[in-house]
């Protein structure tokens, strides 16, 4: 079975080592070779998760697939379907790897170490045979050269990276890039460096852009899941922006005007003597309260049963739709993503085959497919590449019966 069987991989990234490791496991006679331009194969893995690796999620709390992977949602309910986040934690596990759930629903390996990760896929590359050709950048496909081609090189900056391609007519969609930090017009969130409010809505007015979680307020702006989320869902309008459009942050979590004016008016009741420095809404810090009270015209001697009307609506605008300018755009840790790629429109999403030409395959980053952070997009990687490897041993087997 899958005798004479010669598959080419480009890129020794997650899902090429992970598609070449299925693949040589589905099909032990296939001659797999794994390219690789760099001198050693998994170098962004090693890094990832600041050298733990967060290989997958348990995806708990994840309503819809959208939330988590803003591009590529339908690839993706297929590719997990046959390659879960279960199945990923089932792998490593039986490849003797430890791992751990965090409270965030983030799985890393317990031994918190990268390596164990890239150390189990390159153990079972050598075990299994697999050519690998370190140092070895493909610059073009020659598809008659071999029976499959699968492209797994992971996603580039420009449209440049993609030149591997050139000549095969398939589309790109324009890449930019995903999960970053704002930069913020103001000093005033210096003042406020390293504060948290654990659950903000951030959303782009006159969009549909939104995102919920913690804020983190930093030297440059803004930063935290709301940020990094908001990032990722509107990365291509923030580019065709210049990363300079305006945010509005509701400190209230997702509360609405209406909840929020309720608990305006419970707090004047029940504190009209009192300072409005004194008493406020838990989820602020007496500074950053004072802050925001500066930002709504309000003095801060006042007493909570002294303001008037027009303080009460501007209280609730700052509130819930407290608006300030991003100005630019700061690196996440070294974190980073790219939105676009090979589009989807060209590829089947059932079996990541070309449309144009059934021999050639693409799995990972590559593709037009991208995620938030938490260990999702090491699964599309892992899902993806196990995806190709069983399409493509799915095929021999039928093409034996049939010869
Ligand atoms: C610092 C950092 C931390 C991250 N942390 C996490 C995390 O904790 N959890 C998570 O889920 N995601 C994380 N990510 C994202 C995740 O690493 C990527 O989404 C994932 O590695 C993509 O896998 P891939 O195989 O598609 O591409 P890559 O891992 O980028 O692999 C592509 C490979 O192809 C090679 N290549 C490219 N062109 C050619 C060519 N022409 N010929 C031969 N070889 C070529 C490249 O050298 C590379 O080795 C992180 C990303 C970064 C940058």
């Amino acid at each position: 079975m899958g005798k004479d069987l010669s598959i080419a991989i480009i890129g020794a990234g997650a899902a090429g080592c992970f598609c070449a490791i299925n693949l040589k496991r589905m099909l032990p006679n296939a001659n797999v070779h794994l390219f690789e331009s760099k001198g050693k194969a998994l170098a962004k893995v090693a890094v990832t998760g600041g050298g733990r690796c967060n290989l997958t999620n348990t995806f708990k709390g994840v309503k819809n697939l959208q939330e988590v992977y803003p591009r590529g949602e339908k690839l993706m309910r297929r590719a997990l379907s046959v390659f879960s986040a279960e199945d990923t934690c089932t792998w490593f596990e039986k490849e003797g790897v430890r791992l751990v759930t965090q409270e965030d629903n983030c799985i890393f390996p317990q031994s918190q170490d990268a390596m164990q990760i890239v150390n189990t896929l390159l153990y079972n590359i050598k075990g299994l045979g697999i050519q690998l050709h370190l140092n070895e950048k493909v610059t073009h496909i020659d598809l008659n050269q071999w029976n499959r081609v699968v492209v797994t090189t992971g996603g580039h900056a420009t449209p440049q990276g993609f030149s591997l391609l050139e000549g095969l007519e398939i589309p790109i969609e324009t890449p930019v890039p995903s999960l970053f930090t704002f930069n913020v017009q103001g000093d005033w969130h210096q003042q406020l460096m390293g504060t948290v409010v654990e659950e903000v809505q951030a959303f782009i007015p006159g969009t549909k852009f939104r995102s919920h979680g913690a804020l983190l307020l930093t030297h440059w702006g803004m930063s935290g899941p709301a940020i990094l989320k908001l990032s990722s869902y509107a990365a291509r309008y923030l580019a065709e922006h210049g990363y300079q459009i305006p945010i509005c942050i509701n400190w209230m979590g997702t509360m609405t005007e209406l909840e929020v004016r309720q608990i305006i008016q419970d707090l004047i009741q029940q504190n009209a003597q009192k300072l409005i420095t004194s008493v406020y809404p838990q989820c602020f810090t007496n500074k950053h309260w004072s802050i925001l009270l500066t930002r709504m015209g309000i003095h801060l001697t006042q007493r909570w049963g002294a303001l008037n009307t027009k303080h009460l609506n501007k209280m609730l605008t700052v509130l819930t739709a407290d608006t300030y300018q991003i100005t630019g755009k700061c690196p996440f840790k070294e974190e980073f993503v790219t939105c676009g790629g090979v589009s989807l429109k060209s590829i089947n999403i059932n079996t990541l085959q070309s449309k144009q030409h059934p021999t050639l395959y693409f799995a990972g980053e590559v593709l037009d497919v991208d995620a938030i952070t938490g260990g999702f997009n090491l699964q599309a990687a892992w899902s993806m590449g196990y995806v190709v490897a069983k399409h493509i041993s799915t095929l021999n087997q039928i093409n034996n019966q049939i010869s």
